[in-house]
């Protein structure tokens, strides 16, 4: 490792996730790449709104009796597809969703 990338792997340690979150771009697609498979499950949800509790980006919100998206924040990490079979995810369309300045 060189001396510039590991200053930068400090500089990153020292960051909180909202200081790293910021860092990243996003071209957003007019297409959500993630959709609830069937809504009325999520009013018993099996799984203690497990989506909502896993992603770090606070893609999922529970309001007004629903789950509501925000897909445009996600950051394709695929935590949510893993806690929920009830999520359809796929990467979104080529050319657009997040973009890492760190790789
Ligand atoms: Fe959130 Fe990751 Fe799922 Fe995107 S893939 S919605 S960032 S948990």
């Amino acid at each position: 490792m060189s001396a510039a990338t590991t200053a930068v792997a400090i500089q990153l340690k020292k960051l909180t996730i909202e200081d790293k979150l910021y860092r990243n771009r996003w071209k957003v697609d007019e297409v959500s790449h993630l959709w609830i498979k069937d809504p009325q499950m999520c009013v018993k949800c099996p799984f203690n709104m497990a989506c909502i509790r896993c992603c770090p980006t606070d893609v999922y919100r529970w309001e007004e009796n629903e789950i509501r998206i925000t897909y445009d924040a996600c950051v394709e990490c695929g935590a949510c597809r893993i806690v929920c079979y009830n999520i359809g995810w796929q990467y979104p369309n080529g050319g657009f969703g997040v973009s890492y300045k760190f790789g």
